[in-house]
C-alpha cells in the first residue's frame, strides 16, 4: 500500500479495497504513515464520502486496533449510547432497568465535552464512586451485579482516539460516516450483543435536523448489523433539556427520583422506550422494563451498582450527601406560556458555572447546575421562578444571560414530539 496512491484514490472519488484501508490506518497507528497523510485522507473522505462497506471496514479496523471485549457469554449483554445531550441522564435509568430485567448492562462511557454532559462526570459526584477499573474488574462486576459503567479505556479502539484528535483540528469531525464509525468502533470493542442508540436531534444536539440524525442512525445500524450485532436507534428530541436537572450531582439526584417512580415524564418516556427496544433485541418481554422501574427492582440495582464501584449507596436514601452549590432563583421578567427552553443555551449556562469543560482534562464542579422549574407548555407569572441556579459565583453572570436567552415565553406552546423515529 502506497499512502500517496491511497489518498489519491479517495481524492478522486474511488472506492478503497479493505486491505489497503487497513494497511493505511494500522500503518498510522505504528507511526509508519504520517499525520499529514492521514489528515489529507480524512479530508478526502469527508468530501467524497465512504460507502457502506468502506464505513464498516473503517469501523472494524478501529474496533480491532486495541483491546476487544467479548460479553456474549453473559446473560443478555446490552449496551446503550447517546449522541450527546443536555440533561441526558438516561443511562442512569436505562442501565438499572435493564439489569433488573435480566440483562447484563456493561457500558463504557465518556466524559462531558462542550455543552453536553457525560455519564462518568455525573456518577463521580457520588462520594467514592470510581469509573476507572481493570478489564477483570469490569467483567467481574458485569457478571455479579449485571450493571457496570466504566470510564472509556484508552486501550479500547485507540485508532479512533488518534483519528478523532486529527479530525478535531482538520475540520473533519462533522461527517456522517466518520462519526458513525467512531461511535460504533467503541461499541463493537466493548463487546455487547445488542446495542440501543439514542440519537438526539435539535438545538442542544450535535445533529440539528431530523434528516441528518436519521442518516447517522441508519449508518450506525448498518455498521452494527454488518458486524453481526443487534442494533436499534431511537431519534429523540433535544430541543429542550431532558427532565429538570442539568449538571452533575443534580442529574444523579433526578435519576434517583426517577428510579423511585417520581421521574419527569420526558425522561421516563425516553428511558423506557430505549429499554424496551433493548429487551426486544434480546428476545425478552419489553413489559419487563416498566415493571423493573415501577416495582423498585431498578432502584435496588442502582444501589448495588454504586456500591460495587466504591460509591456511597446511602445517596439513594439521602441525596443531600451529594454536593450542591448555593441556590439562586431565576425570576421571570414577563408572563405567558413557556414556548421554548433552548437546550444549547442551558448547556452553555452549566458550562459557564463550571459544571462542564471547555477543554479536555479540565476539572469540573459537580455541585453546580440548573434545575428547570418551568418547561415548555408551563404557564408563568411575572416574578415567578423559572429555574434554580446552583452556583459558586464563578461564571454566574454569563450563566444567567444564557438562561434568560434560553427561555422564550409566548401566548401558547407548540406541542413538540419527544420520540421522533425508530431506525
Ligand atoms: N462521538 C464520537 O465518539 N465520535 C465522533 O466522531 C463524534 C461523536
Amino acid at each position: 500500500m502506497n499512502p500517496v496512491a491511497f489518498i489519491r484514490e479517495k481524492r478522486d472519488g474511488l472506492k478503497h479495497r479493505r486491505e489497503d484501508l487497513e494497511a493505511f490506518l494500522l500503518g498510522y497507528l505504528r507511526d509508519e504513515v504520517a499525520d499529514y497523510q492521514v489528515s489529507a485522507w480524512l479530508m478526502a473522505a469527508f468530501l467524497r464520502g465512504l460507502d457502506r462497506e468502506e464505513t464498516l471496514w473503517l469501523t472494524e479496523t478501529m474496533a480491532r486496533s486495541g483491546k476487544v471485549l467479548d460479553l456474549f457469554g453473559l446473560p443478555h449483554p446490552v449496551d446503550k449510547h447517546s449522541s450527546g445531550g443536555v440533561g441526558d441522564k438516561v443511562s442512569l435509568v436505562v442501565g438499572p432497568v435493564l439489569a433488573a430485567s435480566g440483562c447484563t448492562f456493561a457500558k463504557m462511557s465518556g466524559r462531558g465535552l462542550a455543552h453536553t454532559g457525560g455519564t462518568i462526570d455525573k456518577l463521580e459526584s457520588v462520594p467514592g464512586w470510581r469509573g476507572e477499573m481493570t478489564e477483570a474488574e469490569f467483567l467481574e462486576r458485569a457478571r455479579k451485579v449485571g450493571l457496570v459503567i466504566a470510564a472509556q479505556s484508552p486501550d479500547l479502539a485507540p485508532l479512533d482516539g488518534r483519528l478523532y484528535a486529527l479530525r478535531d483540528v482538520t475540520a473533519t469531525v462533522e461527517s456522517i460516516p466518520l462519526i458513525a464509525s467512531s461511535i460504533m468502533s467503541k461499541k463493537l470493542a466493548a463487546g455487547a450483543r445488542s446495542i440501543v442508540l439514542d440519537v438526539k436531534v435539535g438545538k442542544g444536539a450535535f445533529m440539528k435536523t431530523l434528516e441528518e440524525a436519521r442518516l447517522l442512525a441508519k449508518t450506525m445500524v448498518e455498521i452494527g448489523e454488518g458486524a453481526r450485532r443487534r442494533v436499534r436507534a431511537l431519534l429523540t428530541s433535544m430541543e429542550a433539556p431532558l427532565g429538570q436537572a442539568v449538571g452533575n450531582a443534580i442529574e444523579v439526584r433526578e435519576a434517583i427520583e426517577t428510579l423511585k417512580g417520581r421521574g419527569p415524564e420526558d425522561l421516563v418516556a425516553v428511558a423506557l422506550a430505549l429499554a424496551e427496544e433493548a429487551l426486544k433485541l434480546e428476545g425478552l418481554d419489553p413489559a419487563l422494563a416498566r415493571k423493573a422501574l415501577e416495582g423498585g427492582a431498578a432502584l435496588e440495582k442502582f444501589r448495588a451498582f454504586l456500591e460495587a464501584q466504591g460509591g456511597d449507596p446511602r445517596v439513594v436514601e439521602d441525596p443531600s450527601l451529594l454536593p450542591l452549590a448555593e441556590e439562586l432563583p431565576l425570576l421571570a421578567e414577563g408572563e405567558g406560556v413557556v414556548r421554548e427552553v433552548d437546550a444549547y443555551r442551558v448547556g452553555l449556562a452549566v458550562l459557564a458555572l463550571g459544571g462542564g469543560r471547555r477543554k479536555k482534562g479540565e476539572p469540573i464542579d459537580h455541585g453546580v447546575g440548573v434545575w428547570l422549574l418551568k418547561k415548555p407548555g408551563d404557564r408563568v407569572a411575572r416574578g415567578e421562578a423559572l429555574a434554580l441556579v446552583y452556583h459558586r459565583s464563578r461564571g454566574l453572570e454569563e450563566a444567567l444571560a444564557h438562561l434568560k436567552a434560553a427561555y422564550a415565553l409566548g401566548e401558547e406552546a407548540r406541542p413538540m414530539p419527544l420520540i421522533l423515529d425508530l431506525v
